[in-house]
């Protein structure tokens, strides 16, 4: 059996402060997936992923001046990249410290119209007063929070009136009914794939919040899974500590089979407003 994937804010942390510069890498710059318009479409991991961050934003469609909350920010790639063409204001959480000091550390030409922000916090509980921000996004962060309704609790609390939250994750839609279970569940167990948009639905609404869009764009994503496993081969290598570069092998071997052989692996952007 695997070492399971982190559980608690901590350890989300630990595995960030130690595995950032893996996705940054794997991921050209970005610690999320990238966005292809097509089979032609061959724009290099860089374009492609921060374009997932401009669909993201075109959601939040925010106006000049607001305030935005960015949950689960990562090293501050994708606020970086909003602030540069809108005139807002982003505040952006992590548990991981490495990655709050980078975000914190990149440079923000004078400008800019926007500014951006970074501290170490737990989005299941928010350090934010109610109604603080008119705008919300979590791009690949609430699948590794394990108390998802609380996470959402507070999201849809610090949000203003009409403000939006856009969600982008990898989750799972319907049954699984793979004839290799024991794989299965290793594989669920290492990359914990969120709720359905049904589940997800459901506690957005007892959050006070109204779905207003979901769009698949597993397709447009699908090419950013060999990047990411070849980084986890690359990672294997060049560890030197042997029980981890084992972990790498065996999540490339297992993102490698699951990534191609579930089609109940999708991926998509949530929108939800509070009325
Ligand atoms: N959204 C960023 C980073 C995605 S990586 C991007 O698109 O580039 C996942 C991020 O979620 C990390 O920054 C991690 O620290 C954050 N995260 C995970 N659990 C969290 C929690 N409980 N509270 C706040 N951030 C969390």
């Amino acid at each position: 059996m695997l070492t399971q994937h982190p559980d608690t804010p901590g350890e989300v942390g630990t595995f960030y402060n130690r595995h950032t510069d893996v996705y940054d890498r794997a991921l050209g710059g970005n610690i999320h997936v990238g966005y292809w318009d097509d089979e032609a479409d061959d724009s290099p991991m860089r374009e492609a992923t921060d374009r997932l961050t401009d669909l993201v934003a075109e959601r939040l469609a925010p106006a000049e001046g607001q305030q935005l909350l960015d949950v689960g920010c990562g090293h501050g790639s994708t606020a970086a990249r909003i602030i540069a063409h809108h005139a807002v204001q982003i505040t952006g959480v992590s548990v991981s410290d490495y990655q709050v000091d980078l975000a914190n550390n990149r440079p923000q030409p004078p400008d800019l119209p926007g500014r951006a922000t970074f501290r170490l916090a737990d989005a299941m509980e928010l350090p934010f007063p109610d109604e603080s921000f008119d705008g919300a996004y979590a791009i690949e962060s609430l699948m590794h929070m394990k108390d998802k309704e609380a996470a959402i609790g507070h999201i849809a609390r610090v949000l203003r009136p009409g403000g939006r939250l856009v969600i982008a994750e990898h989750h799972l839609e319907g049954e699984l009914d793979l004839p290799d279970v024991a794989r299965m569940a290793d594989a669920y167990a290492f990359f914990k794939f969120s709720l359905s948009t049904d589940r997800y639905g459901k506690l957005l609404r007892e959050a006070g919040l109204k779905v207003v869009d979901y769009t698949d764009i597993t397709e447009n994503v699908r090419r950013s899974y060999d990047s990411m496993v070849g980084a986890w081969r690359d990672a294997a290598r060049s560890d030197l500590d042997g029980e981890a570069a084992r972990e790498w092998e065996t999540a490339a071997d297992l993102g490698e089979w699951f990534f191609g052989a579930v089609p109940q692996l999708r991926y998509g952007f949530l929108t939800a407003v509070r009325p």
